[in-house]
């Protein structure tokens, strides 16, 4: 079968190959699920790996199957499988696990040890292609009335991780009830975490830069929210109008704006960085005034990667409710298709160059 692949450490190195179909009885003890992939999402991660920045083929093979936003359908299942049965919709998750406390107990996503093992990233392949078998205990269900989002699941599942954990951390205060949060960036985090934020009740500022009107835009206010442009509104200035956030979700994508969010927290907030950011870049920071404000405030920074079964079926949920509360919204962010895996040069053409490409995934099969 066909997959896209990138040969990890040359850039640009995106092309077209060859894989076994995989079966059923290639996982142990009948927990095998045959899934045929439907349509994969990809993202900056997907585009840093194929700028050779980090991502490992896995041992033996001298390429990467990238792909880690999976959407498909059940075509057979072990005998000892009875969550999923054929015709089911699916995603999967991506990380697998390693040998810590953490992967034994089903929280991969929160692995001690420096080796990662994630599907379509690092060391194992991905699901730009067009069959995989996994353990049932990595595929998770998606509700046929979601159908429709589709390849947002895994993004969400992220969301919803850091959104979980922010909370999760701030039990250290007796009591914590977030009214204001920043969102930076207007990507598919940035917009899933307005989501989530705007269900549990916060007044959520999202920002990116280019001015109003525009899609990312229209979503924020269909979810409820205020968009603010960074070229019209300086962070500080916005935290001067409307208050320092109890809460900032960083997604940018962009460390120095990451930085630059330590300077609005307010007291006792939490800080959540959620974009990896594989280049090299340096920047200044008023380090003093930080350190300060940070430890007289309490303040916290928390980072926050991938996300294990518990957060996928989080986020569905909360996909759900976005569904019935904000009907048709979240749907907008799936803005560009790319039919069938041979165009994988305009998958990448799309997610390198087109900055109105709020979302790119491959249609890989109809059903
Ligand atoms: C993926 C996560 C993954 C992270 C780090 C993100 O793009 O969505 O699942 O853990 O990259 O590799
Ligand atoms: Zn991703």
């Amino acid at each position: 079968m066909k997959a896209i692949a990138v040969r990890p450490g040359v850039p640009n190195s995106v092309h077209l190959a060859e894989l076994p179909k995989p079966r059923l009885e290639d996982v142990p003890g009948g927990r095998g699920v045959l899934v045929r992939v439907l349509k994969v999402g990809v993202d900056a991660t997907d585009k840093e790996i194929n700028e050779a920045k980090y991502g490992n083929a896995p041992p033996g093979y001298d390429f990467l199957v990238l792909g880690h936003e999976s959407f498909g359908v059940v075509v057979e299942v072990g005998p000892g499988v009875d969550h999923v049965r054929p015709g089911d919709y699916v995603t999967a998750t991506v990380r697998r696990p390693g040998g810590s406390i953490y992967d034994q107990i089903g929280t991969s996503d929160m692995t001690s040890e420096e080796v990662y093992y994630e599907r379509g990233i690092n060391l194992l392949h991905g699901f730009l292609t067009e069959y995989y078998v996994e353990d049932a205990e990595f595929v998770v269900k998606v509700p046929l009335g979601l159908k429709h989002l589709h390849v947002l699941a895994e993004p969400m599942s992220c969301a919803a991780k850091a959104i979980q954990q922010a909370f999760e951390v701030q039990r250290r205060l007796k009591v914590w009830r977030p009214r204001v949060a920043f969102v930076m960036g207007a990507g598919q985090i940035g917009l899933l975490s307005t989501l989530i934020l705007r269900l549990r009740g916060l007044r959520v500022y999202t920002l990116a830069r280019a001015p109003a009107p525009n899609l990312k835009a229209e979503i924020v206010a269909g979810l409820g929210a205020h968009y603010v442009s960074t070229e019209q509104q300086s962070l500080a200035r916005l935290a001067g109008e409307v208050g320092k956030p109890e809460m900032i979700i960083d997604a940018t994508g962009a460390s120095h704006q990451a930085f630059a969010a330590m300077e609005v927290l307010g007291h006792n907030g939490v800080l959540v960085w959620t974009s990896i950011t594989g280049g090299e870049r340096h920047v200044q920071v008023p380090s003093d005034r930080v350190n300060l404000e940070w430890v007289l405030g309490n303040k916290l920074l928390l980072g926050s990667v991938n996300a294990n079964r518990e957060h996928f079926e989080l986020g569905i949920k909360d996909m759900a409710l976005g569904e019935v509360t904000y009907p048709g919204v979240i749907q907008r962010i799936l803005t560009h298709p790319v039919q069938g895996l041979d165009n994988y040069a305009q998958m990448m053409r799309l997610l390198v160059e087109d900055r109105g490409a709020l979302k790119v995934y491959v249609e890989v099969a109809s059903e």
